[in-house]
């Protein structure tokens, strides 16, 4: 195998979040070792991902089909959104199984330095939800509390305000800066029952 093939790999692999040039090395140094029973299973696996996830159209959430499972599941309550920052948010919501209602994935929060804008966030379509959802009563904003997450939520509420629901916050029993991917799921649990009205 020619050197800058492996180079290649590890490149790519350190742009991977997690990753840096250090741990890129170790993992495809480990990989090498069972080019059979690991590197052609995980090219295969990442091509299939590849080719079939998509954004579900409804909550922007990732899955096989293009609405998502938690949009098609009919037990879940449609009465309820929960506004989120990544759809690792949405999962580690998830895991701690304490919140049966509905999503909005944002993909990002505000930045003026990053240029994420509320045009580019396409934050509209929580209007556009609202709108055509009337039994939407309440929005949970879940944006992490982080300057641009609050700013994001602050943002979302002036917004939504006149569609009407009760608009209500994560309680901050989650730390500053901190993010719901990071948390045990039982803070996300308390987070959400003690969650505060705007
Ligand atoms: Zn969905």
């Amino acid at each position: 195998m020619k050197r800058h093939v492996l180079e290649n790999l590890m490149t790519m692999m350190s742009k991977l979040p997690g990753f840096g040039p250090k741990s890129a090395r170790r993992a495809v140094l480990h990989m090498v070792k069972f080019p059979h029973q690991l590197m052609l299973p995980l090219a295969e696996a990442l091509k299939i991902v590849a080719e079939e996830v998509k954004l579900c159209s409804i909550c922007q959430n990732i899955d096989v089909t293009p609405i998502c499972s938690i949009c098609h599941d009919q037990s879940r309550d449609p009465t309820i959104l929960c506004v989120v920052e990544s759809v690792s948010d949405l999962w580690a919501m998830e895991r701690a199984a304490s919140f049966k209602g509905r999503y909005h994935v944002l993909g990002g929060t505000l930045s003026a330095i990053e240029g994420r804008t509320p045009e580019s966030l396409q934050l509209y379509k929580i209007a556009e939800r609202l709108e055509a959802h009337p039994e939407i009563k309440e929005v949970i904003i879940a944006t992490n509390a982080t300057l641009e997450g609050e700013t994001t939520a602050y943002y979302i509420v002036d917004m939504i305000r006149p569609y009407g629901p009760h608009v209500s916050h994560l309680a901050h029993g989650i730390p500053i800066g901190g993010e719901l991917d990071y948390m045990d799921e039982g803070t996300i649990s308390l987070a959400f029952k003690m969650r505060q009205g705007f």
